[in-house]
């Protein structure tokens, strides 16, 4: 016989766990997750974690203020652990870019965010190994740092237990099922779900699934390297997170003497449709990534690369999140297309979709911004003030 679900929430990453949560703790009713592998399967698995808020657009920039509060006070807000460190956030640009920047930082602390520019010599007092090439501007965030995206989505899909949604682990959805009045059920590997609401929270493979009811997503899936490197005995404390869009690459600190490394922009990989795959990266590509981080830390001479792994950016036409209701399809709700940095905006959207699903609209920030019909209205996501490099 099919079970029933008031909504069923398909995907186990860090957008499906916390949505599961925020829908439970709203009192959706019986809420259930499918997540076909396991928890943070996918790229949540992979996420460098970062949670910062140098963002070009306001409302994103408003959103990231919001999750950092969520990610620094985690066991209140959620219930137990997200691994969260504030380590501090430096963006680097180019010359090109430094009105850009300035309006950035200023749109910033006009929301309340400590954030400032950073001379030559301030950037030295706060990280004195940084080789200083190229840099035009650079923005510092001492409140940003990064999270532990495993125990978070985790610690997500604990919440949403504690709150009374089942989470069903090895069951994925085969094919959405729906009339002309909406979605009906879904089938899955696990047999039939009756519902009338389903969140679509899978990543890219989320393309496949919603393909069946005759609707194509604008995503690109885009594969990105990264490589943990063993800094240097000597290197000494970790240094802060350093977002160098200056040579494209991020430089994420670990506790245990590593640091993560990966690119910046989000088209900077390799178009990669089979989201299943998990290839280890080219050595070309590692070589890029280990160069750019040696360079800008020179003082270590050639730091080994002790892991590699990759993982898909489901980027969307701006860049920007789908979240919301498809007109189309009654019932049909997608929360897809992070593009790359949907891990530390996951508290914050997961409740703008649970508020729109349950009340009709979103209190603190504006869900419609985010609509999946933003790209057949032909009104995509711009940003505010916007660098002369691809960024997110
Ligand atoms: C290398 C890398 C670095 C990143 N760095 C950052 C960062 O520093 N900061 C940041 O904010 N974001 C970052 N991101 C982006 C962030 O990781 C993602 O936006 C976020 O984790 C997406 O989570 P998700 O739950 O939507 O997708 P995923 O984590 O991919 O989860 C999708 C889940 O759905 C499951 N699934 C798939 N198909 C089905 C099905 N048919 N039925 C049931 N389950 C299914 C999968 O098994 C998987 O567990 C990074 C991403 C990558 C790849």
């Amino acid at each position: 016989m099919a079970e029933t679900a008031d909504v069923v929430v398909i995907g186990g990453g860090s957008t499906g766990t916390s949505i599961a949560w925020q829908l439970a703790r709203m009192g959706a009713g019986r809420v259930v997750l499918l997540e076909r592998r396991g928890l943070a399967a996918q790229a949540t698995g992979v996420t460098a974690g970062i949670v910062r808020t140098h963002y070009t657009h306001e409302t994103l920039a408003r959103m990231a203020l919001r999750a950092r509060q969520v990610f620094g006070n985690f066991d209140d807000e959620v219930g137990g652990a997200a691994g969260f460190r504030q380590t501090g956030f430096l963006a680097l640009l180019g010359p090109d870019d430094v009105e850009t920047v300035a309006a950035n930082v200023a749109m910033h602390r006009e929301l309340g965010i400590n954030t400032y520019i950073l001379s030559s010599d301030e950037i030295r007092e706060v990280e004195p190994r940084l080789a200083l090439f190229g840099i035009g501007a650079a923005a510092w965030e001492p409140e940003s740092g990064y999270a532990d995206p495993v125990r978070t989505a985790f610690s997500f899909a604990n919440a949403a237990r504690r709150h009374g949604a089942e989470l069903r682990i090895g069951v994925g959805a085969d094919r959405l099922d729906a009339d002309a009045s909406g979605i009906v059920g879904l089938e899955t590997n696990a047999g039939y779900f009756s519902t009338r609401s389903i969140v679509v929270a899978n990543g890219y493979s989320s393309r496949n699934l919603v393909a069946s009811l005759g609707i194509e997503l604008p995503l690109t899936p885009i594969r990105h390297a990264v490589a943990f490197m063993q800094r240097a005995e000597h290197f000494g404390k970790p240094h802060p997170i350093i977002s160098d869009r200056v040579a494209g690459s991020y430089y994420r600190p670990r506790e245990d003497g590593q640091t993560m490394v990966g690119k910046t922009a989000p088209y900077d990989g390799e178009e990669d449709g089979d989201a299943d795959a998990w290839p280890a990266p080219r050595p070309e590509v590692l070589q890029t990534l280990a160069d750019r981080y040696r360079r800008r830390f020179p003082n270590q001479g050639a730091p080994a690369v002790n892991y590699a792994t990759s993982g898909l950016y489901d980027c969307s036409p701006d860049l920007q999140p789908l979240i919301g209701p498809v007109p189309a399809v009654a019932g049909l709700h997608l929360a897809v297309g992070l593009s790359g940095h949907g891990f530390k905006l996951s508290p914050v959207f997961s409740q703008m979709l649970a508020e729109q699903m349950l009340t009709g609209s979103s209190k603190d920030f504006d869900i419609t911004m985010f609509s999946p019909a933003r790209f057949i209205e032909e009104r995509p996501i711009v940003p505010h003030h916007a660098y002369s490099i691809s960024t997110l």
